[in-house]
């Protein structure tokens, strides 16, 4: 494993932490001769004072996995012009929510939320891009879809005007063992670079986190979300949000 998690250290100091991560970041597009991947802040537990630092530190891409925790920070930081993207499971009935006040859904994994997302998504606003989570080897995770159902999916989301079908997302299981992680990131480029023969508008594989972040991009991620390393060790779960 790379020594990485040992060189960057959550810090208090978000802008410190965010221009070490970016660096990191570049020097493993850099290696493998690919365009940056995009790095999108995860702000869950947060609140919107922390968020606002890290955006005067230049940061517009946040990461919330709770409909209701993100709302009042969307409505606070409203005139920063963030991006905000919904990476946590969506149930049906906070679709309408979830279409109206974020920018992506990165969570989409079934039909039913396909049609949901898209009759909500209000006119004036542009369609809502939306990746869909496929679930690549965590046998115990209820979310994501199985790889043999995402045609059907990009299919019916690429059908929807209010939706913009944007590519991949994945949760890999945080197996200990890094090749067991790589192997898994390989084979959602695989599935990726597949989807792409169909659908060529897609430029979007969202994988990696802050202990595999660099491992993700060297496998092919064009974007990664980094939580505890930019705004430091997240509180303890606690069951609000479940
Ligand atoms: C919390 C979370 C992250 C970020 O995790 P860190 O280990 O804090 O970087 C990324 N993706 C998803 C889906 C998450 O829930």
């Amino acid at each position: 494993m790379r020594p990485h998690s040992t060189t960057v250290q959550a810090t208090t100091e978000p802008t410190t932490a965010l221009v070490r991560v970016l660096s990191l970041m570049d020097n493993a597009s850099r290696a493998i001769g690919r365009p940056d991947a995009r790095l999108l802040a995860v702000s869950k537990t947060r609140d919107a004072q922390a968020i606002a630092r890290l955006a005067d530190a230049g940061q517009h891409t946040f990461g919330e996995n709770y409909v209701q925790e993100a709302l009042p920070k969307i409505a606070a930081l409203r005139e920063l012009g963030l991006e905000w993207h919904l990476i946590g499971h969506l149930q049906s009935n906070k679709a309408d929510a979830a279409a109206r006040a974020f920018d992506w859904v990165q969570t989409v994994d079934r039909i039913k939320l396909v049609t949901a997302l898209a009759r909500h998504r209000p006119e004036p606003l542009p369609p809502l891009n939306v990746l869909i989570q496929v679930n690549i080897d965590d046998e115990t995770s209820k979310s994501g879809c199985h790889p043999h159902d995402i045609t059907t999916l990009a299919d019916a989301i690429a059908s929807q005007p209010r939706l913009r079908l944007r590519g991949l997302m994945a949760i890999p299981a945080p197996d200990p063992d890094m090749r067991r992680r790589r192997t898994a990131f390989r084979a959602m480029a695989d599935l990726f670079k597949t989807l792409q023969h169909d659908h060529p508008g897609i430029d979007t594989l969202s994988m990696g986190m802050s202990e595999d972040f660099i491992e993700a991009i060297e496998e092919g991620a064009t974007m990664v979300r980094v939580g505890s390393l930019l705004f430091g060790p997240r509180p303890p779960k606690s069951e609000s949000h479940a």
